[in-house]
């Protein structure tokens, strides 16, 4: 039987990080690395943007350390490899090929998948839920064979999807459920804003409208609307959410119905074993309350965090301000705390017309959430600075 100090199941962000953490505090622990994709940690986020723009998709940007780093720092990579039982109380993890390891210390950093509506035909071809690099690698290709391409969904992914795939030139439409797109976070009159530039950017919108299924026999046809519609199309890209990879862990005290609960310190109720990213449910120290966040910067943070405490020489509370970006045609957005609640107020600095601008949320007379479009980086940090003033933390 395999012996390890630590194991990390998930080659993502959060489990990548986890392990440069863990060599910044422990030089020596046998640390082993086991992931289903083929590729070691990448940048996931490349892939609604400039990896399906791009002429020829830019791979040697991808990769999130550079080429040998695991191997220098002696960090053994089991890729392409699945754990496929999580023994809690004995301390091992099976994996797909039959190796049993046995660990002292283990982390859950196995991310989330794209949410697949109960409606049928969602396995035809051309039916595509981007979430990997040959998710990504699959619609650039269809793409390019099928014009017409309906993204399913209004949130931050169908968004950047329809926005690239629109600047490629494809035809696009999008069915969304609302009136409006992104308005999970965004105030009615941001989201109006953004829905209008959609249109002008030539997207056509199927607003209202429910998915009721896929038509084709082998490849996708059409999709249906609950309405009746029937919309003509080669390539569905769905982006309807994503859900936690808890598989391995259902049943147990560390798989609930929001995520894998953890503590401050980003440790389950078993002691030893962690859990960040997509999957970890955990408590808010400067928002207040219990979320789980499927943002970049979330699961790299905790991701540091839990490995440092992991090896025990450290024992760090993750208290970071929420945080995530997008980027759609010519623009980044910047989300900094809670967009969990429609604001009862807002106030606008700057200008929608020149895409610049700050928008900021408030619960009352509270400072919730500051929105900004085309910040730099030290304008970001100040947001997060007046939160925390703001929240007296
Ligand atoms: C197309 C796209 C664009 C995005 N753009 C942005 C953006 O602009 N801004 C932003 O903030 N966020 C963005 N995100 C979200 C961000 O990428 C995620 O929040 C982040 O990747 C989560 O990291 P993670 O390590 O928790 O999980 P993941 O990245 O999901 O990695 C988990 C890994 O674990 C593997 N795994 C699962 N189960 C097992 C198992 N049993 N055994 C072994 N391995 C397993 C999975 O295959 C996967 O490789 C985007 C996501 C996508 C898909």
């Amino acid at each position: 039987m395999i012996q390890r100090d630590y194991l990390i199941i998930g080659s993502g962000i959060g489990g990548g990080s986890a392990c440069e953490s863990i060599r910044k505090y422990d030089k020596r622990g046998s640390v082993t690395l086991v992931g289903a994709e083929q590729l070691l940690p990448y940048k996931r986020w490349m892939l609604s943007k400039t990896f399906l723009r791009d002429k020829v998709p830019p791979l040697k940007k991808l990769p999130h350390l550079e080429p040998g780093w695991y191997e220098s720092h002696k960090i053994e990579t089991r890729l392409g490899t699945m754990v496929t039982q999580f023994n809690i109380d004995r301390r091992l993890a099976v994996l797909g090929n039959g190796e049993t390891i046995e660990f002292n210390k283990a982390l859950l950093a196995m991310g989330s998948r794209p949410v697949r509506p109960p409606v049928a035909g969602v396995s035809l071809g051309n039916v595509i839920y981007l979430r990997t690099i040959r998710d990504a690698l699959a619609l650039r290709e269809m793409a390019s064979l099928e014009k017409a391409i309906v993204v399913i969904g209004g949130g931050l992914l169908a968004c950047e999807a329809a926005a690239s795939l629109r600047q490629m030139k494809f035809k696009v439409s999008m069915m969304h459920r609302g009136q409006n797109l992104l308005n999970r976070y965004l105030d009615p009159e941001t989201a109006a804003w953004l829905t209008a530039l959609y249109v002008k950017s030539g997207v056509t919108l199927l607003s209202g409208e429910s998915l009721n299924g896929f038509e084709g026999k082998t490849v996708l046809r059409n999709i249906q609307t609950k309405s009746g519609n029937r919309v003509a199309a080669g390539v569905a890209v769905v982006a309807c959410g994503a859900e936690p990879n808890l598989d391995l862990v259902r049943n147990t005290p560390l798989s609930g119905p929001h995520g894998s609960p953890v503590s401050e310190y980003l440790e389950t109720e078993e002691k030893g074993i962690y859990a960040v990213g997509d999957l970890a449910f955990y408590p808010d120290r400067i928002m207040g309350g219990v979320r789980r966040q499927t943002h970049w910067e979330n699961a790299r943070e905790q991701g540091m965090v839990a490995g440092a405490n992991m090896t025990g020489k450290k024992r760090i509370r993750y208290e970071q301000v929420p945080y995530f970006w997008t980027e759609m045609f010519d623009m980044k957005l910047e989300f900094v705390g809670d967009f969990s609640m429609q604001p009862t107020r807002v106030e606008l600095r700057g200008a929608y017309a020149k895409k610049k601008f700050v928008v900021r949320h408030y619960q009352g007379d509270k400072l919730r959430a500051l929105l900004l479009c085309d910040a730099q980086p030290r304008e970001v940090e100040a947001a997060k600075a007046e939160l925390r003033t703001a929240l007296g933390k």
